[in-house]
């Protein structure tokens, strides 16, 4: 396979390179500028109210009801275009359909239970094809969904994928030890890309991903559905805007108790563990409250269960320090059920309970309720990347944002091994 060609470095060169800075970090290829919103002109049209071309969104907002974040910060906004994922001119993206075709890739709980059926209600985007390891997979998805056996893949002949001009993006949807490989394949085969959190394995295998798709002028957008969600949308606007004046301290959780000890989700090598699965949430959180970027994490993890998984981190508790002074206290776990997230800020609080799900996500301020009409959050992400990524737009959660959360995530299990704080003051920035 030709990413196995890639060079390849651990964790420990790649903490080197953070130690320069985030910024000489990304200097590694990985971060271009956009082209302008006309490289794709006849792209998408035919859709309703857009005439015969492509309206610039600039909220990046489908039809769903997303509230765009009034002020958005150019961290979670769409400006600063120069640190946004997303092709460049002369990407050889079929042009001329009214969506884009996306083929999921892993058809397991994730793609099968919510990603599918939400591709029933996008309005750009629609189920195209999909990319399967098992033959009862390609039966049942073909039925159900209407796919062509010509859009049907398995991962031998997936970069046949190439030549199929349905297919515009490819959702890597697959357990975290495979999403390197499939992102790279797709790229080098002209898709576009959303590739499902945590990005990778680790940040070194981000910043290649980062780079195969910049090559190969294709999009990359990671599956950080809670962006497009109007209750989170507005604790980024409570928290960056400083609402209640500055942020103190954070306190948030997501964890599930996990008793599937057959999943992939139980073995480090296949990017199993807590850490990974779900302590990306209150990660996100802390740093999407704040806005800014971690510069000590110290981080401990606890077992309540020996003998029952292969080196995860089954309780993982870490904290987090932030330039501007915030404290994070963040919690994940497979050993209990939480979700929620807390700031006190100076001259108020504002909170969300549950934070993380698919829906149900409620709030209150200092002030009262925080309350949005729900939205299907996958199908919002998929019309709006779609949307965006069709246009050579960047898009609302690029790569380099999977990227900032696994140089974290690194970090994390470097305290866990030391027992002692990582510096990470080369992130900021
Ligand atoms: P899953 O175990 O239900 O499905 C994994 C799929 O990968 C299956 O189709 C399986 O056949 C296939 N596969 C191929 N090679 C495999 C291997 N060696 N071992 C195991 N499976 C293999 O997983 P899932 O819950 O659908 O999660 C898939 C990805 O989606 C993960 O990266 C996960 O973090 C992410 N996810 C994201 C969200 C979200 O809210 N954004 C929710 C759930 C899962």
């Amino acid at each position: 396979m030709k990413n196995r060609k890639l060079k390849k470095s651990g964790r420990r060169d790649f903490l080197k390179i953070s130690a320069i800075g985030f910024a000489g970090a990304l200097a590694v290829p990985g971060i271009h500028s956009i082209a302008s919103d006309d490289l794709f002109p006849g792209s998408l049209d035919g859709l309703a109210g857009q005439g015969g071309g492509f309206t610039p969104d600039p909220t990046g907002a489908a039809n769903h009801g997303t509230v765009p974040v009034a002020g958005q910060s150019a961290r979670y906004g769409f400006a600063t275009p120069s640190s946004q994922s997303g092709p460049r001119s002369g990407s050889r993206r079929p042009v001329n359909r009214d969506r884009a075709g996306i083929a999921l890739i892993g058809l397991g709980n994730y793609s099968t239970n919510i990603l599918a059926p939400a591709l029933q209600e996008t309005t750009f985007a629609y189920l195209a094809g999909v990319v399967t390891g098992t033959m009862d997979n390609e039966k049942t998805w073909a039925e159900k969904y209407d796919i062509p056996a010509g859009n049907i893949y398995n991962y031998d002949n997936f970069d046949e994928i190439a030549g199929n001009k349905e297919i515009d993006i490819v959702y890597v949807v697959l357990p975290n030890f495979m999403h390197k490989e499939f992102t790279i394949r797709a790229a080098r085969a002209g898709k576009h890309v959303i590739c499902e959190k945590p990005m990778a394995l680790n940040a070194r295998e981000c910043i290649d991903m980062i780079e195969a798709c910049r090559e190969n002028n294709v999009g990359l957008s990671i599956g950080y559905r809670l962006h497009y969600e109007p209750h989170t949308q507005e604790v980024m606007r409570l928290g960056q805007e400083k609402v209640f004046g500055k942020v103190l301290h954070i306190n948030c959780g997501a964890a599930f108790r996990f008793n599937n000890f057959d999943n992939w989700r139980w073995h480090r090598e296949l990017g199993g563990g807590a850490m990974m699965d779900m302590g990306v949430y209150p990660l996100q959180a802390a740093r999407y409250v704040t806005g800014e970027e971690p510069v000590r994490v110290s981080a401990q993890t606890f077992v309540t269960r020996p003998g029952r998984f292969e080196g995860v981190d089954e309780a993982t508790t870490f904290q987090l320090e932030f330039p501007g002074g915030t404290i994070a206290s963040l919690d994940t776990g497979f050993h209990a059920s939480f979700d929620h997230l807390y700031a006190s800020a100076e001259n108020g609080f504002f909170e969300l309970r549950p934070f993380s799900q698919y829906s149900g996500i409620t709030g209150r301020s200092s002030k009262g309720e925080i309350s949005f009409p729900g939205v299907n959050q996958q199908a919002v992400q998929m019309d709006e990347d779609a949307r965006n990524m069709m246009a050579g737009r960047p898009v609302r959660v690029p790569g380099e944002e999977g990227l900032r959360d696994m140089m974290v995530v690194d970090a994390v299990f470097e305290s866990i091994r030391t027992g002692r704080p990582v510096n990470l003051a080369g992130l900021a920035g």
